[in-house]
């Protein structure tokens, strides 16, 4: 397949880019779900500016700094209930590491050293370093000449949880089958996606399960690990994916929307019951990259907060996300390529009528047509399962900009429906 070329961005304001030619583009995908709060927000920029002049870096074991001290007390205001300590990373792959890195050092330390088996969907994302790229069950992102990065010694094969035929993401019954399957005294964790990302275009877990997991994982001693890298901070209309089944998980990845594409930053959210089994410092035990809480990402990722709880911007997210899911269904009845709409507050996705013998042919298609269009999607296609688009706009979208995002939606299904007939 010939790569279409990419438009360059020449700037961006909100929820529009632009591009060298003068060219706007809608972004319905908030970057890749990351700009949660649009482009160019005076508050955030003052704030990395401010921060610039007064110390970009130090390093974590030398220095705190303000913003990071403020950082953590803001997001232990908002993280889920019983969560007693963060740990900062760069990106979601290196905080789903960390998480892996504390589920074995918490087992170890509480005498059991045995729970190595390590848990996740197929399809899931979880990133791309060598252990988020194991827990990673999607076949397509991970190359078969990826083999010996894969950590198959912590990573039982036969750890992944395979939806039922037909769908879109594992229920209890699956789920209960591959722990008896792994023997749940050899579980150290299971990570879960609550809202799917790129693995599943948007699909929400069902509460039912995210529940039953909970308490099994009480009942066998495994921890529960909600990979919350792009459904987290707001994203679907609660401050959490967790929170629309009412638990907490005893670790919690998150990173994306936190610094909204300012800058990069990530955190794992540690519970009270995890974090208590260290005698020492969790970050002396599970070290961190070098670049970890600088403070430049910290006042970067403060702002953001501080505007997401200002401005109630996970409330936000969900009133808009009803009225798009809403336009969106109109389109679905206009259109037969689009087969569901589904998703969370403004994590949404279109199922869309794939070709099995093209894999991820049509998704593609769409994200290019759309871009003819103006708009930016985002592609989240199983390639397995269905083919998708997220439609993903950021918090601050105006009512307005979701009017515009469905008509030019529709010019580009009409360019790819006249295309493929
Ligand atoms: N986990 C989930 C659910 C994600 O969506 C992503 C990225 O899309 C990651 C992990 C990896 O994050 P990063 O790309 O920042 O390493």
């Amino acid at each position: 397949m010939t790569a279409i070329p990419l438009p360059h961005v020449a700037s961006a304001r909100g929820s529009y880019l632009y591009d060298e030619d003068g060219r706007d583009y809608l972004d319905a995908s908030s970057g890749v779900l990351n700009v949660n709060l649009g482009h160019g927000d005076p508050a955030v920029i003052a704030a990395i500016t401010e921060q610039l002049g007064q110390v970009a870096f130090v390093h974590r074991s030398q220095f705190s700094s303000r913003p990071l001290r403020l950082l953590t007390e803001q997001l232990l205001a908002v993280a889920p209930a019983g969560t007693a300590h963060v740990e900062y990373a760069n990106s979601g792959s290196e905080a789903n590491e960390c998480a892996l890195r504390i589920a074995l050092a918490y087992h170890h330390r509480t005498g059991s050293p045995g729970r190595t088996v390590v848990m996740s969907e197929q399809p899931s994302y979880h990133g791309m370093t060598a252990g988020a790229l194991t827990l990673t069950g999607q076949p397509a992102k991970v190359d078969a000449s990826f083999a010996p990065l894969l950590t198959n010694g912590t990573i039982a094969d036969g750890s992944r949880v395979l939806p039922a035929p037909g769908a879109l993401r594992a229920g209890r019954q699956e789920w209960a089958a591959a722990l008896d399957r792994a023997g749940r005294e050899r579980v150290a964790a299971v990570f879960v996606e609550p809202v799917g990302g790129a693995s599943s275009g948007a699909a929400p877990m069902d509460d039912e399960t995210l529940r039953w997991l909970r308490a099994e994982a009480d009942r066998s001693g495994f921890l529960l690990v909600a990979d919350e890298v792009m459904c987290g901070f707001g994203r679907t209309g609660r401050w959490w994916g967790c929170d629309h089944a009412g638990m907490a998980p005893d670790l919690l990845t998150s990173g994306k929307g936190l610094s909204g594409g300012y800058t990069s930053l990530a955190v794992t959210l540690v519970g009270a019951r995890v974090a208590g089994a260290f005698d020492k410092p969790l970050g002396s035990v599970v070290l961190g990259h070098t670049m970890s809480g600088n403070p430049l990402a910290a006042a970067a990722s403060l702002a953001v907060l501080r505007r997401l709880r200002a401005d109630e911007l996970p409330a936000r997210a969900a009133r808009l996300g009803a009225g798009l899911a809403a336009r969106l269904a109109v389109l679905a009845a206009k259109h037969p390529v689009i087969t569901a709409v589904r998703g969370r507050g403004l994590m949404l996705g279109l199922g869309l009528a794939g070709r099995p013998e093209h894999p991820l042919a049509v998704s593609r298609a769409l994200v290019s047509s759309a871009r003819e269009h103006g708009l930016v999607l985002c592609p989240g296609g199983i390639d397995h399962v269905t083919e998708s688009v997220m439609v993903a706009p950021p918090l601050t979208s105006t009512e307005g900009e979701l009017d515009e995002l469905a008509r030019r939606l529709d010019a580009a299904l009409d360019t790819l429906a006249s295309r493929t007939t």
